[in-house]
């Protein structure tokens, strides 16, 4: 080992130093459909008014640390009552990562149903926290008893919820939620990454009802993923402690900006989650057609879809051949041959069905 080496394994963590960097595909010149991105651009009709706003920006200056403009028009769109504090990540990937800073502690347990977004375990390892995945029923529902148990058991600091789940897609049983988070001694994070495609269910209207409950919201899934822009919302006195551990200047100046100008005209990503909705039933009868494919309901802008048996790994590097990526969940716990298709426009969605029917 060389001395650079000895000393890198003597300062870093363990923990860091056993763990792997978290890997994103390499998309260039593919179809992407791997990462539940809006395939839409914004329209050329706002593209200018965008970029007068941005001409305004002033780089040599620090963003408002408390984005206070951009917060203040979320809360009138959300409709938020005075009780319900909101805080901003750079993603919400920032926010569980706050969270997990926050929570972290020798034995603390962060329990999810299991599969979930990695990012929840991701991050629990990494500050060296316990992660517990409970299994979901054979239909990705929430396993109540399994559930309640693990709670008993295990004392999690914090539950979360994905609501709809990622990578499954579907919306859990919303009266085993309220169980779970009238049950659970900490906190319970509904991560509502996928709204916009979940016909209105939601738990923004409880907000408040439980003073352990805390939602998280993204725009990445609406049309404005390169942004970076998280929410999490819940009761005030959480909100304000955590907000201490925020780094002051986390969402710059473009993102302040950008966010503000098309959140003020939001019908327009309203009209694309809609062509969104419309593709996603499309997709899901012509998938559900194939022979030999299994998908299943989607209540989010992507489908899970399950290939015959073993054949799964061959058919996602056969699509990605063809020029489309998707995402390959085999391996994933009860999820070997299931791939996970991001609904993208119709030509694309087109150019994937032709693809896998000629694979399979
Ligand atoms: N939550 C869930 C359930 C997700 O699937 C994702 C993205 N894949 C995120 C949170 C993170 O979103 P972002 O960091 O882009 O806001």
């Amino acid at each position: 080992m060389s001395n650079a080496d000895a000393r890198l394994r003597r300062w870093l963590r363990p923990q860091l130093l056993a763990s792997r960097a978290y890997h994103v595909q390499d998309s260039r010149g593919l179809i992407k459909l791997d990462a539940m991105e809006n395939p839409y651009p914004l329209p050329e009709a706002l593209r200018e008014g965008w970029l007068a706003a941005l001409r305004d920006a002033e780089l040599n200056r620090y963003p408002d640390p408390q984005a206070g403009a951009l917060c203040e028009l979320l809360r009138e769109q959300l409709r938020l009552g005075p009780d319900i504090g909101l805080l901003l990540g750079n993603g919400s990937d920032e926010l569980i990562q706050l969270l997990a800073i926050a929570l972290a502690g020798p034995e603390r347990v962060v329990l999810a149903p299991t599969p979930a977004f990695v990012m929840y375990q991701v991050l629990a390892d990494a500050l060296g926290m316990r992660f517990e995945g409970v299994p979901l029923t054979a239909d990705f529902q929430l396993d109540r008893d399994a559930m309640l148990a693990a709670i008993a058991a295990r004392q999690p600091a914090v539950v979360y919820l994905a609501y709809p789940n990622n990578p499954t897609g579907n919306l859990f049983d919303a009266a085993v939620m309220r169980e779970i988070i009238e049950a659970a001694p900490g906190l319970v994070v509904v991560d509502e990454a996928y709204a916009p495609f979940s016909g209105g269910r939601s738990f923004l209207g409880e907000l408040g009802r439980y003073d352990n409950l805390l939602l998280m919201r993204t725009l990445s899934k609406q049309g404005l993923a390169g942004l970076r822009l998280g929410l999490l919302l819940g009761p005030k006195p959480w909100i304000d402690e955590l907000d201490k551990l925020r780094l002051p200047y986390n969402i710059n100046v473009l993102t302040q900006v950008s966010a503000r100008f098309i959140l003020e005209h939001g019908a327009v990503l309203a009209e694309q989650a809609d062509w969104i909705l419309a593709e996603r039933a499309r997709l899901a009868q012509a998938l559900a057609a194939l022979s030999g494919i299994t998908a299943y309901p989607s209540d989010a802008n992507f489908i899970l879809f399950r290939a015959p048996a073993g054949r799964g790994p061959g058919i996602f590097q056969g699509l990605r051949e063809k020029g489309i990526l998707i995402k390959n969940l085999h391996g994933t716990p009860g999820l070997d041959d299931c791939l996970r298709v991001t609904v993208g426009t119709a030509a694309e969605n087109t150019a994937f069905l032709q693809a896998l029917e000629t694979l399979l």
